[in-house]
């Protein structure tokens, strides 16, 4: 067709019959584990609600569940499912907690304002790497957990009980009710089942230790080509606790493990601290396979992901050791 541009219509959710307002949890849950409905949460909508998936035919809002929130207990920070990223943003506990990186990696998660007022933390974990969140790569290091709940039916044998509470004589029980559970953040990609709705992501406090986020885009507003986050605790002049992570656009993120395991129980001694962190890094770099895209090759992403990663830990291990008093990126 000369001279004639076709402008492909998008279709969103076109098979969509239902739209639920869901006023409490159990509620929800109950729509959520239909097996006859494809039914899925509803947070912010700006990923979901640009979907072209012709198979969801029922969404459940989220928004009168009471699950934004950011409190602070003795397990630590918990943070709502609901919670926006401009919350996040703005939420002074989060600015202070792990030299604020969570607070900044919401912050570059989207350079729009109106998206992060609507797209919220558990929308970003549902979307998981098709958000192209950089707040997935500062959950990675920071050893977060994720509460999640389903009000699935599950086949269960209670035939077996224990010594204090004999089970009954019953097998191929099929269990209806509540089930809540903790996935740390390394499994939450591989273990999170689709009915399971995310309540909040917990993150434990973190004494004495130097966090750092930083990112590489074609410009300060795009998607990161690459990201890192690192956090380090120094105690008595030893590496005490390593946690490094890679990601960026297209890609989940990945943890240096060998990096970290190569650093603990390492002394810091001035002289010798960039040769260590290279020594470790070329570790961990061996195991970094970034996929290519039209962005960046994989190469690329390997030789800027070192010194990306160089960068997060020397200033992380420098917060630590207490003579880096301001983050090397500056306040918001
Ligand atoms: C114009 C535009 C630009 C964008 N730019 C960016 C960007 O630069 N960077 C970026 O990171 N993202 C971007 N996004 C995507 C979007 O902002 C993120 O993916 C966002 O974090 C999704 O959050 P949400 O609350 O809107 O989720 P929704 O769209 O409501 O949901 C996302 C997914 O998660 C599921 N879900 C939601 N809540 C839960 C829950 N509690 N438990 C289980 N599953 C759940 C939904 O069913 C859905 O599958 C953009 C979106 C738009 C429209």
């Amino acid at each position: 067709m000369d001279g004639v541009t076709v402008i492909e219509e998008k279709k969103m959710l076109l098979n969509l019959l239902e739209y639920a307002w869901a006023e409490h949890l159990d509620e929800a849950l109950v729509l959520l584990s239909r097996t006859d409905m494809k039914t899925v949460p509803l947070a912010g909508g700006t990923y979901l609600l640009g979907q072209t998936d012709d198979s969801i035919q029922a969404v459940v809002d989220l928004r009168d569940l009471a699950l934004a929130y950011i409190t602070e207990d003795a397990h630590g920070v918990h943070i709502g499912a609901m919670t926006t990223l401009q919350s996040m943003v703005d939420a002074p506990v989060l600015q202070e907690l792990a030299s604020g990186v969570l607070s900044r990696a919401a912050l570059a998660s989207s350079f729009s304002r109106l998206i992060r007022n609507g797209a919220t933390l558990g929308g970003t974990l549902g979307a998981g790497v098709a958000s192209q969140a950089d707040l997935l790569t500062a959950l990675a290091v920071l050893d977060a957990e994720m509460v999640v709940r389903s009000g699935s039916q599950t086949q269960v044998n209670l035939s077996g009980g224990t010594l204090e509470h004999p089970g009954l004589a019953l097998s191929g029980v099929t269990y209806k009710g509540k089930q809540e559970r903790h996935i740390p953040f390394s499994a939450i990609f591989s273990e999170r089942r689709p009915n399971e709705l995310i309540l909040e992501v917990i993150i434990p406090r973190l004494v004495h230790s130097g966090a750092a986020f930083m990112r590489v885009g074609r410009t300060p507003t795009d998607v990161a080509l690459l990201n890192a986050a690192a956090v380090v605790q120094v105690t008595n002049g030893v590496f005490s606790q390593v946690r490094l992570a890679l990601g960026g656009v297209n890609m989940a993120p990945v943890r240096l493990l060998a990096t970290e395991r190569q650093l603990e129980g390492q002394p810091i001694s001035d002289a010798e601290d960039a040769q260590l962190l290279i020594e470790a890094l070329n570790a961990g770099i061996a195991e970094f396979h970034p996929p290519s895209d039209f962005r960046a090759s994989s190469e690329y992403r390997r030789v800027c992901g070192t010194n990306l990663a160089f960068r997060v830990l020397e200033e992380a291990m420098n917060i630590s050791r207490g003579y880096g008093v301001v983050s090397s990126e500056g306040s918001k």
